[in-house]
């Protein structure tokens, strides 16, 4: 069922959406050469929880950790370790959330660590973009389709391709809501969008293949092909003057 929500609900909203946004920040001030993907983790913990909200995806379906940091060929849900140790050249995906309020916020960005081959930067340069096309279809009386296509669209006219497998979702009381929202599809197609309707668009994108696979602890999802992934993700509103970004730094 898609929850709709009242102006007030999405003011409230903001501020989890704010936490999430600066908590993403702390992440991206700690991917140095030499930095481990527990430390990460670890700072992101202790900056939201300093704030008076919870990590969301800390114990989600069993999940070990606040922050989800994908290194190169993982392209989600990265469990953080003290064995993982960032090397000059790594695109580092991290995805975190935090609840305050009663509402979740969901983020992701790709960090450089250090300087990185130009094939990754265009990667992650394509899927910043992507990101910033979905949005831009995001408008009341659009549909989810309209999202997937506008990115599906930008992504594959640039040679990489969209994840299947995994797609972006409502977000607000609960961290996944309805609709789905993939990063592909037609125009025209699937839920209609309204405002007061709060979603987190995220696409992942594939420097070749899109094919992924779980690893065996049943979260790391990588390429199946061994290459690059980026993965960025902005939760937003759907407003009657067009969409508005919720997780801004502040
Ligand atoms: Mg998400």
């Amino acid at each position: 069922m898609v929850i709709v929500k009242t102006a007030r609900e999405i003011t409230l909203m903001k501020d989890a959406c704010r936490i999430s946004a600066n908590a993403l920040r702390v992440a991206g001030e700690y991917v140095k050469p030499g930095v481990t993907t527990y430390e990460i983790d670890r700072r992101v913990r202790e900056y939201i929880e300093k704030q008076g909200a919870k990590p969301s995806f800390l114990g989600y379906g069993g999940f070990p950790a606040s922050a989800c940091i994908s290194v190169n060929n993982v392209v989600i849900h990265g469990i953080p370790s003290k064995k993982q140790v960032l090397k000059e050249g790594d695109i580092v995906s991290v995805d975190v959330g935090a609840f305050y309020n009663g509402y979740h916020g969901d983020n992701a960005y790709t960090y450089a660590c250090g300087e990185v081959s130009e094939a990754a930067r265009s990667l992650m340069d394509v899927t910043r973009i992507s990101l910033e096309k979905g949005i831009e279809a995001a408008l009341a009386g659009n549909r989810v389709g309209d999202i997937g296509s506008a990115v599906q669209k930008y992504v594959e006219a640039r040679s990489y391709s969209v994840v299947r497998d995994f797609v972006g979702h409502g977000v607000g009381a609960k961290l996944h809501e309805d609709p789905s929202v993939p990063n592909f599809g037609t125009a025209g197609r699937g839920v209609r969008l309204l405002p007061g309707m709060t979603i987190a668009i995220e696409p992942m994108v594939c420097e070749g293949s899109y094919e992924v696979e779980v690893l065996d602890d049943e979260w790391t999802t990588v390429t199946m092909d061994g290459k690059l992934a980026a993965h960025y993700e902005n939760s937003i509103a759907i407003t009657p003057d067009g969409p508005v970004i919720l997780t801004v730094p502040g």
